[in-house]
């Protein structure tokens, strides 16, 4: 099969590869170059359904030396000062041999990994321009080019999108009270923030919270940027210095109805870009990703590609809107900080700490998809 990709981030970059090793011929059109994909400031949490992912396609040992193991996620809730934890015995059996609840990676890493293993192989065709001359030359066009693509603009598809009233902030700090193996998820009525181990005493923070708040924020000198993060982190734990420069960026929800259009499927934020609390964003994108893999290597569709956008459409449907209504709920029980919540908050809270098996559904779902 014939496939032009239109976008080499880290969603249509890891399709390459897969769809290669499926046997098909790849085209990767990117307007970027090398360098510039690979100097992005973010920060991953990644799953185990990432991990399987990647050890499918024969790259998870080449992720490994880069990636931060963490065994504790802290949930926490600011308002009512009340935490519980997921832990590796949460996970199923076969995750648990892996010993985390998830790794934290940085972009930077992670792209180069992807970038030097499509170096390798022979039938990625690597096309540095954003035009595609002949479409009539491949049998399926994957669109990969981000949540402001062009594509899904000119063939018109609908989605449902609505920018949330909050922006993400984003800096590297050095923590004291903190383990090396743990994460943080804060839920507090400024809007969620997260904690992420880098190794070491070396954490990321991303924290979201409105805009005018997050505005002004940026404003500050780093030692008053600092004072303010010592005012939102939890007791026990404490800020020695931030690395570098905050970065910021404003938060969207998208959800295609279909995740296709023709000959032309939608993965990765082309598709669905959901809220970062909870960091199931890229894990998402690469469930895409593996999702069209399986269905192109069915026997049946290898030479009738005729099916395939549709059944990839209808296999990620539930797994995509599970997700982005777990988070986006997960963002508005942050929030709703008023008196009249403090009850049923106080219920979840009482319940997830109480119930290993709400805790087991919830932590599998979030690491294994629906
Ligand atoms: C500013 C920002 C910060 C983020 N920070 C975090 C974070 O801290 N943690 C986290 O988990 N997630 C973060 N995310 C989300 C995360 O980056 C995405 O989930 C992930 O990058 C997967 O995206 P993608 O490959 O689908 O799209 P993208 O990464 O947006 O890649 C799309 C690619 O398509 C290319 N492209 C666009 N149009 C064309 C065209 N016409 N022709 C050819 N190429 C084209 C672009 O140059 C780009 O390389 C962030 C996103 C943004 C925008």
């Amino acid at each position: 099969m014939n496939i032009a990709i239109i976008g080499s981030g880290l969603t249509g970059s890891l399709a390459a590869i897969s769809l290669a090793n499926a046997g098909c011929r790849v085209d990767l059109y990117e307007r970027l170059s090398d360098d510039e994909l690979i100097n992005r400031d973010r920060t991953y949490a990644i799953t185990h359904s990432s991990r399987k992912i990647l050890e499918k396609i024969g790259i998870w040992k080449n992720f490994t030396s880069h990636l931060v193991p963490f065994q504790y996620l802290n949930i926490i809730d600011y308002e009512l000062n009340k935490k519980f934890q997921f832990l590796v015995n949460d996970l199923n059996i076969t995750d648990q041999k892996y010993s985390a609840v998830g790794w934290i990676a940085e972009h930077k890493n992670v792209m180069i990994s992807i970038l030097n293993f499509i170096s390798d192989i022979e039938n990625i065709n690597k096309i540095p321009t954003s035009v595609i001359p002949n479409t009539n030359n491949y049998d399926l066009i994957v669109v990969a080019d981000g949540s402001n693509s062009i594509t899904k603009k000119k063939l018109k598809t609908p989605s449902f999108s609505f920018n949330y009233d909050q922006m993400c902030i984003t800096a590297k700090v050095l923590l004291r009270g903190v383990k090396s193996n743990e994460a943080f998820e804060i839920l507090n009525s400024e809007g969620p923030f997260a904690v992420l181990p880098l190794g070491k005493d070396l954490f990321q923070i991303i924290c979201s919270q409105s805009i005018a708040k997050g505005n002004y924020n940026m404003s500050l000198s780093k030692s008053s940027f600092l004072d303010y993060l010592s005012t939102i982190l939890p007791h026990g734990i404490e800020i020695d210095t931030i690395l570098d420069k905050p970065n910021s960026f404003p938060i969207s929800f998208v959800f295609n109805y279909l995740f296709f259009s023709g000959k032309y499927i939608y993965l990765g934020e082309t598709a669905h870009k959901i809220h970062p609390v909870g960091g199931q964003g890229l894990n998402l994108c690469w469930r895409d990703v593996d999702s069209l893999t399986n269905i192109i290597s069915l026997p049946l569709l290898r030479n009738n590609n005729y099916f395939v956008p549709l059944i990839y459409s209808i296999s990620r449907f539930i797994d995509v809107l599970s997700i982005s209504i777990f988070t986006d709920s997960l963002v508005r029980y942050s929030r709703s900080n008023f008196y009249i919540f403090s009850l049923p908050r106080s219920l979840v809270f009482f319940v997830l700490k109480r119930s290993a098996i709400l805790r087991k559904f919830i932590i599998n779902a979030m690491t294994n998809g629906f």
